[in-house]
C-alpha cells in the first residue's frame, strides 16, 4: 500500500489487480508510481511505448489508460500464467486493442521487435536490467525515454555495509545500472526516490 499523503483514484479493476499482487506476492508498480508514468505520458504523447515485464498488467493499464488514441504499447512477459492474466485484464479494461502483449524471455523478443519506441518502462528480473538496456538502447530515438522501476531495491542499492547474501547480485547489478546510465555518453540520466526508486534517462545523442 501507498504511504503517500497523495493518493491516486484507482477504479475497482485495479484494486482487484492490487488484492491479487499482494497475495500472491506480485511485485507491481506503487501506484504514485502509475500516477507519475501517466503524467509522463501525457506530457511526452509518445507514438509506442514498450514494456518489459508485465506480470498481470497492472502497470501497463496506467500507462495505457494514459496514452493517445494512436500510440501502440507492448509488454513483454516470460511467464506464461502471468501472461495469460494480462490478457484476460486488457480485456476487462477494454484496452485489448491498444495493448500488444508478447509472451517470451525480453531478451529473445527485443532483437526481433522492429520499429521504434519513443517511451520504454523496465519492471522485469533487477539482475538483467543491463542486458534489457543493451538491447533497448537499438530500438529507442534521440529524445526517447528510457525508465527503470526498482532501482533504489527497499533501499538496499543505497545503503553501505552488509546486505543479505540472497540479495546481494540483484544489489551489485542495480548499482551498476545506476552507474551505467549516469555516465553513458548518449544518456542523460536521473534517479527519483519515487516507489521503490525510478530511473529515468532520456536519449541525447546515437554515438554508443
Ligand atoms: N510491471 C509489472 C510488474 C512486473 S514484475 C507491474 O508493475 O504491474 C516482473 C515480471 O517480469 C514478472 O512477471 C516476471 O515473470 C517478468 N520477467 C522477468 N524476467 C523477464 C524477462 N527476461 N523477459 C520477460 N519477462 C520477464
Ligand atoms: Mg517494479
Amino acid at each position: 500500500m501507498s504511504d503517500s499523503i497523495f493518493i491516486p483514484h484507482k477504479d475497482a479493476l485495479l484494486l482487484a489487480m492490487e488484492e491479487k499482487a499482494r497475495k500472491d506476492y506480485i511485485p507491481i508498480i506503487k501506484a504514485e508510481v502509475g500516477q507519475f508514468l501517466q503524467i509522463l505520458i501525457k506530457a511526452i504523447k509518445p507514438r509506442r511505448i514498450l514494456e518489459i515485464g508485465t506480470a498481470i498488467g497492472y502497470s501497463t493499464i496506467w500507462m495505457a489508460r494514459a496514452m493517445a488514441e494512436d500510440t501502440e504499447l507492448v509488454t513483454i512477459e516470460k511467464d506464461e500464467e502471468m501472461y495469460l492474466q494480462a490478457r484476460e485484464n486488457f480485456q476487462a479494461a477494454g484496452l485489448a486493442d491498444k495493448i500488444r502483449p508478447k509472451f517470451g524471455d525480453a531478451l529473445e523478443v527485443l532483437p526481433y521487435l522492429g520499429g521504434e519506441f519513443d517511451f520504454v518502462f523496465i519492471d522485469a528480473a533487477k539482475g538483467q536490467y543491463l542486458n534489457y538496456l543493451e538491447l533497448v538502447l537499438d530500438l529507442v530515438p534521440v529524445g526517447g525515454l528510457i525508465i527503470a522501476d526498482n532501482v533504489l531495491y527497499r533501499g538496499y542499492v543505497r545503503k553501505s555495509g552488509q546486505i543479505a547474501h540472497k540479495r546481494r547480485t540483484m544489489v551489485r547489478t542495480l548499482q551498476e545500472y545506476i552507474e551505467v546510465i549516469q555516465e553513458h555518453p548518449c544518456l542523460e540520466s536521473i534517479i527519483l526516490p519515487l516507489g521503490d526508486g525510478l530511473a529515468l534517462s532520456v536519449k541525447k545523442s546515437y554515438i554508443n
